[in-house]
This record gives structure tokens, C-alpha cells and sequence, in this order.
């Protein structure tokens, strides 16, 4: 395990060099990242469909040309992102500079789990990269070969002293976090999470957690029902079940239960046939211990649809189950497979009396074309995000951040959000030397008086958006055209402290 604490080092004293801190390098990795997908994409789906039997396009689509779009759009704005943001600020430093300025956290540690086992990593990576940090990258070693991808690639591609892959199980993970880093980014379940958050307090280590949870859906009477059959369907059925925001259970009327379990099997004859276990379009459960783990749920309730199974194959029928109790094992865990649970909610209220008795879902979905009934669920709940009349696609849309809530996690990433993560947001404050400005607030200074005070609190009493910035330089301005000052003599008062170059 000591070579772990060589590759922290390696990558340390790379950052300390400042190599990824220029926004030239920062895109020139983007562009070699891309590049690695360009020329390695069939390699990565293979790994994905021999780690979990994906479904061609659902490897290609969801995992590697989804990463290709967010580099993509990470190359087409990290030159906005890394800008210094000006700031308001108050009558006393009227004449100063304060600025939001980003910068990288240094070594970033990105532990990824199995269900998207490229996916789940990469996005973060481009993120850190943007942001200009160094990264080591842990895979889930229950994607075996998509942890060996990403071990031979990278390298290939990226540069080496900055970017490492540590391939291995819970032993190596645990090494890894005995190791000090300046952000930890986890993607996995809410139990490992909290131990992850546990090691980062050895050094206060900021961290993300991207967790799971059970992501409750509710179907109102007043919907387009057989167009929410297919998509709850489409959602749950995707990577068998193994999807961090796949619906986990319905809540519905017993009127609705019986038009969605009737559109259910049509659906599910349309999309996978007759013979679902020889459909390409499903994958497998990931191990044995997760087949197990779910078989068991077939017993919950009655079986509605499905309920086959073949152990060898690690290979589950899309199932619905009904009859369901609050106390029954499926209602107790997250199902992460492709057992759909209905539970009985005759009215919004009761389902989010429901939800609201629960941790907070990574996502929430609610299908209803009551506008009433949206603003219900959207006030009187909560979950990392919610998506309306339909499930999954929100997580396409890079201007929204993804990230849980409570129990499904803390931070959020995608788009410019990953950026964010991945960067400290410096304060800075830059006051002028010229007189004005001192004028302004020489009453701070000892010996102190009611009228210094009195001034001062008037001063500094909070007023809408007083002080917008540039405020100061047309002040200046107008001072200088009304005193008929020179222009050279405008420019010596205005604040010569310019926002710094972004690197
Ligand atoms: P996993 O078993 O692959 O574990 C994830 C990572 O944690 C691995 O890299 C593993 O090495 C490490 N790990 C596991 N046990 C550990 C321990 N005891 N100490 C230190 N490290 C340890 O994945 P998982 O946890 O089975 O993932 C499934 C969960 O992840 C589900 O709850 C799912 O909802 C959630 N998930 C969330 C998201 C999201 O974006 N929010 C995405 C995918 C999955």
C-alpha cells in the first residue's frame, strides 16, 4: 500500500508546481480526455457490457457520449467559468475592487461506484480538470473491466504526474482516505457515505457525497396514464434497475394501479417481447450478492407481472409487485433492480404524507397534468430533484445541477456545476490607496466617538443593491469631467486594482 502514498505525493507536487492551474493546460487535457473517448469509445462499451451486459446503446449513450457532451461543453465555457466574479459591495469601500475568485482545491480523490461504473467517474474528472486540480480516480472494483479501462487509458492520455487511477477493493479505498486530499467526490451508498464523510474529518476535507435512496413516484388520477406507463417503465427498466434516480415505487389510486399494471405489460411486450431473458435490451444484476439481495424482494406482496428469475444469468424479470405494506423488506431499502413496488395513495396529500415520512429521495417523481398538484409536491416536499412526467432525462440537462439531499447526499455536479465543486471560492477585496476612499472611513479609526459611530452605522446599514459595481469608476468620472480634472488625473484616482487575469 505505500505506493499510495507515492502517487498522492506524485500528484502534490505536481499541483504545487502549479502545472494545472493555467487555463491552456486545463484545456489541452479536456481535449485529450475527449480524445480518449473518440478513440477508445467500443473499448468502453465492451468493458461496460461485460462488467453488467449493457445494452449497446445504453453504454454508448448514457456513459461515453454523455461524458463526450459535458467535455464538450466544459471546453466551450471554462474560459467564463475560471473569471473572477465581481461583487457588490457598501458606501465605505466605494471606491475598491471585491471579486469572486475560483480556484482549484489542489488533490481531488473521485471514488465512483459500479451501476455506471465510466460514467460516475468521468464526470466528475472533467470537472476537477476544468477547475484545475490534480485527481485520483477510484473505480468501483465491482466493474472490474471497466476499472482495468480507465487504468490503461488514462495514462495514455492525460498527463501522468497530474491524473492517477488506484485500481483495488475496500482495502485500497480505505488506504486511499488515510491519505490527506483537498476534496473527496463519492458516488455510492448512503452507509459507505457516511464512512467516507468519517475519514474526511481526519483533515476536515470538504466532500460530496452522491448517494441513493429510495426515489418515490407518484401518479395522480389526472394523467396521461399510458404515456406515464412507458416512461416509468423506460426509467425503472434501464441498466435492469441499477440507476441511482430509477423509480423505486409507486404510489397511486387503486383505479390508476389497474390501468398502469394493464399498460405495464403492453409496455413491457413492446419493449423487451415475449421472452424478456433473451431481450439484448436488458442488462444483468451486477453480483450474486445483489441478485440475492433483490430475489428476496419477490416474495413482498403478490406478483403482478414478472417475477422470473434465473440465478445463473444473474438475470431478473421486470416485476411488478402489489399488495405492498409500508413494513414489508422491498419498502425497507433502496431495490436497485427491476422490482417495481405500488402502494396505495389515494390523493396527493396522502402520498406526500407518504414520502415525507422517509429520508429524503434523490429524486422525486410525480406524474400529473394538475398544476395544482405540482405546486402541492414542490412546496411540500423535498429531494435532491424532482421530474415531472417523466423519469431519469432531468440528469441530461447539464444546466441543473444533480446532487441529493439529506440522506441522498450533499453537493451537487454536472454542467458548470461541476466546476463549482471542484473550486474554492476566494473572497477578495482590493481597496485603493487614494484619498476618497480613506475619507470614507477614517471614522473606524480609535479615539472612538458617538459621532464617529453614529456616522459609521449609518454607513454601513444594508440598502438594495446601492452599490452595483463600476459604480465607483463612473463616480470618479463624472467627479473628474465636473472638477475639469486632466484624464491622466482621472486615472490616477480610479482603482488601479483591475481584475486579475483568470491564469
Ligand atoms: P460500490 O460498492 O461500487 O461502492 C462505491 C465505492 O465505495 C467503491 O469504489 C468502493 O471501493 C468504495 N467502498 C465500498 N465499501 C467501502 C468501505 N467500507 N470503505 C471505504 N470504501 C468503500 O457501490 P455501491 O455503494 O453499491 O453503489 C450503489 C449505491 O450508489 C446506490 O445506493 C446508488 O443509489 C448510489 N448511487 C448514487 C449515484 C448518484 O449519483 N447519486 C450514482 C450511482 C449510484
Amino acid at each position: 500500500m505505500n505506493n499510495l502514498s507515492e502517487v498522492v505525493n506524485t500528484a502534490r507536487k505536481a499541483f504545487n508546481r502549479e502545472v494545472t492551474k493555467p487555463l491552456d493546460f486545463r484545456v489541452k487535457q479536456l481535449k485529450a480526455f475527449h480524445q480518449l473517448l473518440e478513440e477508445n469509445g467500443s473499448e468502453l462499451v465492451s468493458a461496460l457490457q461485460k462488467d453488467l451486459k449493457k445494452p449497446y446503446p445504453e453504454a454508448l449513450l448514457a456513459e461515453v457520449e454523455s461524458t463526450k457532451n459535458q467535455i464538450k461543453g466544459a471546453l466551450f465555457d471554462v474560459h467564463k467559468w475560471v473569471q473572477p466574479e465581481t461583487t457588490e459591495t457598501n458606501i465605505i469601500l466605494l471606491f475598491d475592487k471585491t471579486y469572486i475568485f475560483p480556484q482549484p482545491y489542489g488533490v481531488v480523490l473521485i471514488i465512483g461506484a459500479w451501476n455506471y461504473p465510466f460514467l460516475l467517474v468521468a464526470v466528475p474528472l472533467l470537472g476537477a480538470i476544468a477547475a484545475g486540480n490534480c485527481v485520483i480516480i477510484k473505480p468501483s472494483e465491482k466493474a472490474p473491466a471497466t476499472a482495468k479501462a480507465l487504468s490503461s487509458l488514462i495514462p495514455q492520455y492525460l498527463d501522468k504526474d497530474c491524473f492517477h487511477v488506484v485500481t483495488g477493493g475496500v482495502p485500497e479505498t480505505t488506504a486511499l482516505l488515510n491519505e490527506r486530499f483537498d476534496y473527496i467526490f463519492y458516488t455510492g451508498s448512503p452507509a459507505v457515505g457516511k464512512k467516507i464523510r468519517e475519514a474526511s474529518n481526519k483533515y476536515l476535507t470538504p466532500c460530496t457525497l452522491e448517494l441513493g435512496g429510495k426515489c418515490p413516484v407518484y401518479i395522480d388520477d389526472e394523467v396521461d396514464i399510458e404515456l406515464a406507463a412507458k416512461r416509468i417503465i423506460w426509467g425503472k427498466m434501464l441498466n435492469l434497475g441499477q440507476t441511482c434516480v430509477a423509480p423505486d415505487y409507486i404510489l397511486c389510486s387503486k383505479k390508476t394501479e389497474e390501468r398502469f399494471i394493464e399498460l405495464a405489460k403492453k409496455v413491457l411486450l413492446e419493449f423487451f417481447g415475449a421472452e424478456p431473458e433473451n431481450s439484448p435490451d436488458l442488462s444483468r444484476i451486477v453480483n450474486e450478492e445483489h441478485f440475492e439481495r433483490i430475489i428476496k424482494f419477490l416474495n413482498c406482496g403478490k406478483i403482478a407481472v414478472g417475477g422470473d428469475y434465473d440465478p445463473k444469468e444473474k438475470y431478473i424479470a421486470p416485476t411488478i409487485l402489489t399488495d405492498i405494506k409500508e413494513s414489508d423488506s422491498v419498502m425497507q431499502e433502496e431495490i436497485f433492480g427491476p422490482v417495481l413496488p405500488i402502494l396505495r395513495a389515494t390523493t396527493p396529500d396522502e402520498a406526500i404524507k407518504f414520502i415525507n415520512k422517509r429520508e429524503k429521495p434523490l429524486t422525486l417523481y410525480l406524474f400529473s397534468s394538475n398544476k395544482n398538484v405540482l405546486d402541492q409536491f414542490l412546496m411540500s416536499t423535498s429531494s435532491g430533484s424532482m421530474c415531472v412526467n417523466d423519469t431519469v432525462v432531468h440528469l441530461s440537462v447539464d444546466s441543473l445541477p444533480f446532487g441529493g439531499v439529506g440522506m441522498s447526499g450533499m453537493g451537487t455536479y454536472h454542467g458548470k456545476y461541476s466546476f463549482d465543486t471542484f473550486s474554492h471560492k476566494r473572497s477578495v477585496l482590493v481597496r485603493s490607496l487614494n484619498a476618497i476612499g480613506e475619507y470614507l472611513g477614517k471614522a473606524r479609526y480609535p479615539p472612538y466617538s458617538n459621532a464617529k459611530t453614529r456616522l459609521l452605522k449609518k454607513f454601513l446599514v444594508k440598502r438594495p443593491n446601492l452599490i452595483p459595481p463600476y459604480l465607483s469608476e463612473l463616480l470618479i468620472f463624472v467627479f473628474g469631467m465636473l472638477t475639469a480634472l486632466t484624464v491622466k488625473e482621472i486615472f490616477a484616482i480610479v482603482p488601479n486594482e483591475t481584475l486579475p487575469r483568470p491564469l
